[in-house]
Formats: C-alpha cells, structure tokens, sequence
C-alpha cells in the first residue's frame, strides 16, 4: 500500500494536480492563488513544487495532493486515492484501496510517538532539558507523573528533532504534515512550533498521539503565547482531543462527570 500512495504522489505534479482547480501563478520558486478554502481577496494560498505541498497562510490548510483533493471535492482519502490513481494512470490493487488511509495515518502516528519519545528524553535525560525539568519539578510535579503523562520539552536547535526522524526515515513532508514542523518562507530547514517548549502530548482514548500542546516556559518572550497547540492534521481534529484523556477515561466512567481544566498544567497539578 505504501507504495501505491508513494508511487501516485510521484508521478503527479501537486502543481498540475491543483492547477486542475484553480489557476495558479508562478512567484519565485512558489505557486499562488486565492485560498479556495476560505474567502480572501489577496492570494495566501501557496504551493511548493519542491516540498510537493500546499499551504495557505490566511487560514492554515495545508496538506499534500490527497489533501488538496480531499478538501476541495470533500471526499475520503479513499475517493481522493481513487482519483488521484486514475489521472495517474495507475490501477489501484484492492487490498491498497482499503489501506491507504490506514497507511497514512500510521505513519503520522509513528512520528508523533517519536517527536514524543524525544521530547520525554530531552527533559528527563539531557542537559538541554535541564532548565525545564527544574521547573516543572519546582512547580510540585513528581518524576513518575512527568512520566505517566509523557511530558517533555523541545530543545531550542529544531535540527537535533529533524537529524533523530530524519535517521528514523521519515520525510520532509511528512514531518511537516504531522504538524510540528513549519518551513519558513525567508530561513532554510524546517521549525518546530513547539520550540523552547514544555510540551504535553495530546492522545485518544486509545493513547495514540494525535498531536502536542506546547507551554512557555518562564523567562520567554512576553509576546508568545502561553500555549501552542498543533494544527489541524489529518490526526488531529481540535475538540476531538483532550489532554490525558486517555488516563482519565476510567475515572471519567466512574464519576460520570468531567471538570475541564484551564491548561494542561492544572489537570496533573
Ligand atoms: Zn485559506
């Protein structure tokens, strides 16, 4: 199933693909048009030959060729797959049909579990999560719950995170898909949204990570925000996801009732 996503996604062009849609122009090494995903009358909707993705900097869409489709023809993966395949010129193999999107998201999963997983190891193991582990154990939050809850924190050098996944073999594209990297229209290399952050891995009942919220830690900037939350993904669906939901279920049952925290940091505290 890889494959076929993989092969479709190489043969089509995502400037041809969406030029099918709406016309687009040529800017520099990008491509402009006016979003059709929301009403704007200055074109912020950007597509990138090179990443083989799109963007819109008004209201944030991004995604790749499945994507695009997807939304604009508000299909399923599976539909958008099927006519992606045939302007491709490629005949679907049944099983494929049905794992694709399986495929997809897994794929998304196993990268935010190791964006996870490396942001733990930076603020329990590693020098440059010192200064944020001193915090957060000063703010009266016990190892094993620091643990239990899978905090972290992202260092400031996004490159050691893009190095660590990069190894892991996943995509530039990918990376920015899952939506805790950005790519910078004046700075080469990628950024990660949660830099400098504690970082609270958001998951489903199930505990899978779908995306993170990220707090300021004190001595930062006045002007940022005191949470960051990923973007809308093909994972993560503001609303859908509560933070620690996955532990708070059982107790959820029991109780039948739920008290909705401010921030992340008053559900562990
Ligand atoms: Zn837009």
């Amino acid at each position: 199933m890889e494959n076929q996503v993989e092969e479709i996604k190489k043969k089509l062009d995502i400037v041809s693909v969406i030029s099918k849609y709406l016309p687009l122009k040529k800017r520099g090494r990008h491509f402009l048009a006016c979003c059709p995903f929301h009403s704007e009358k200055t074109p912020s909707f950007t597509v990138s030959p090179e990443l083989q993705i799109f963007k819109c900097f008004g209201c944030g869409k991004a995604g790749d060729i499945y994507t695009f489709v997807q939304e604009f023809e508000r299909v399923t993966f599976r539909d958008a797959l099927e006519i992606l395949a045939k302007d491709a010129g490629i005949t679907l193999e049944k099983s494929e049909q049905l794992t694709a999107a399986e495929y997809r998201q897994k794929r998304l999963l196993a990268l935010n579990e190791e964006v996870a997983r490396f942001y733990h190891y930076i603020l329990t193991s590693h020098p440059l999560g010192k200064k944020a582990l001193d915090y957060v154990l000063g703010r009266g939050i016990t190892l094993p719950t620091i643990k239990l809850f899978h905090l972290g924190y992202s260092p400031q050098n996004p490159q050691l995170l893009v190095n660590y996944l990069t190894k892991k073999k996943f995509t530039q594209s990918e990376l920015i898909l899952s939506g805790t990297f950005g790519k910078s229209t004046y700075r080469p290399g990628l950024y990660d949204r949660f830099i400098d952050r504690l970082t609270f891995p958001l998951s489903d009942q199930r505990g899978r990570v779908l995306g993170f919220s990220g707090r300021i830690l004190p001595g930062s900037k006045p002007d940022l925000a005191k949470y960051v939350n990923s973007p809308e993904t093909d994972l993560y669906h503001k609303g859908q996801v509560v933070f620690g939901l996955h532990l708070a279920k059982d107790s959820i049952r029991h109780q039948k009732s739920v008290i909705v925290t401010e921030g992340e940091f008053d559900l562990i505290s």
